[in-house]
C-alpha cells in the first residue's frame, strides 16, 4: 500500500471515494486509509457505519455535511494542526461531485498549506454511468443536479445549445419532471443509468417521453439516475 505510518507532523486529509451502491466497489487504498486514520468524518454516520461494519472495520466516525461544511472544516484543521490523519468520505461515490467536500478542501488547503491532502479515488455515478451509456465522453459537461428554480430554463436551453454530451444528476421523484422539460425543450436522445452498480442496474435510451412512459409503465419510478443528453448524433 506503501503508506505504513499513520501521523504526519503536518497532518493529513484523504479524501475517500466509497461505492454508489454495491459494497464491492472499494479500493484497498480506500480500505487502508479508513482503517488507519485517527478519525472520519462523514456526510451521513449511519451510512459510513454500514460500510465499516461490511469491512469489520471500527473507528469514530463525526459528522461533517454540507450544511456544517465551514464550521466542521476549523475543526479539521484542528486535528490536522496537531498531526492527526483525517479521512472525509461523502455518503456514495466521490466527495465534491455534488456532495460535500470541496469548501473543507478549500478551507484546508488555505488555512494549513503544509498539510498533506491525499485524493483516494473511487467509484462515482458520473463516470460509471459513462462508461456503459455507449455515448462518446472523449468530451462531456457534467451539470449535476439541474436548479429547481431559477436558474433552470437557462440550464435547459443550455443544455440544448451544448454539441457535446450532457451528463445530470436526478432523484427518482424528479425525473419525469425533467424527461418531460428536456421533450420540451426539443431534445431527442436520452440516455438514463438507474442504479448502477446495484441488482436493478440498467440503460434506457430514447426520447424523453418514450422513456417517461416506460418508467412509468413499471410502475412506481424507483432508483437514483444518471441522465446523459446525447446531442453529439
Ligand atoms: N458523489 C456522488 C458521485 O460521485 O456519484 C454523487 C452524489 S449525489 C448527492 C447523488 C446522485 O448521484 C443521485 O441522485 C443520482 O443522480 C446519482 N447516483 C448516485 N448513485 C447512483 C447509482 N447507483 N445509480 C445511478 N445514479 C446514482
Amino acid at each position: 500500500m506503501g503508506e505504513s505510518d499513520t501521523t504526519h507532523a503536518s497532518g493529513k486529509l484523504s479524501i475517500i471515494g466509497t461505492p454508489i451502491g454495491n459494497m464491492g466497489d472499494i479500493t484497498f487504498r480506500a480500505l487502508w486509509n479508513l482503517k488507519e486514520c485517527n478519525v472520519i468524518y462523514a456526510e451521513d454516520t449511519r451510512v459510513t457505519l454500514k460500510l465499516l461494519n461490511h469491512y469489520g472495520l471500527r473507528k469514530k466516525v463525526l459528522r461533517l455535511d454540507a450544511a456544517m461544511e465551514a464550521k466542521k472544516a476549523e475543526e479539521i484543521v484542528g486535528r490536522l494542526e496537531d498531526g492527526e490523519h483525517v479521512a472525509y468520505v461523502s455518503d456514495a461515490g466521490t466527495p465534491g461531485i455534488s456532495d460535500p467536500g470541496a469548501r473543507l478542501v478549500a478551507h484546508v488547503r488555505e488555512a494549513r498549506p503544509e498539510a498533506i491532502i491525499d485524493a483516494i479515488p473511487g467509484a462515482s455515478a458520473l463516470t460509471a454511468a459513462l462508461s456503459i451509456a455507449g455515448v462518446s465522453a472523449d468530451k462531456f459537461l457534467f451539470l449535476g443536479f439541474l436548479p429547481h428554480k431559477k436558474g433552470r430554463h437557462t440550464a435547459l436551453a443550455l443544455i440544448h445549445d451544448t454539441n457535446v454530451p450532457v451528463v445530470l444528476y436526478e432523484s427518482p421523484h424528479r425525473i419525469l419532471k425533467l424527461l418531460s422539460e428536456l421533450a420540451a425543450h426539443n431534445i431527442s436522445r436520452v440516455v438514463l443509468a438507474r442504479e448502477l452498480t446495484k441488482m436493478h442496474e440498467e440503460v434506457l435510451s430514447g426520447e424523453p417521453l418514450e422513456l417517461a412512459s416506460e418508467l412509468k409503465e413499471k410502475g412506481a419510478v424507483r432508483g437514483e439516475f444518471v441522465v446523459i443528453i446525447d446531442s453529439s448524433r
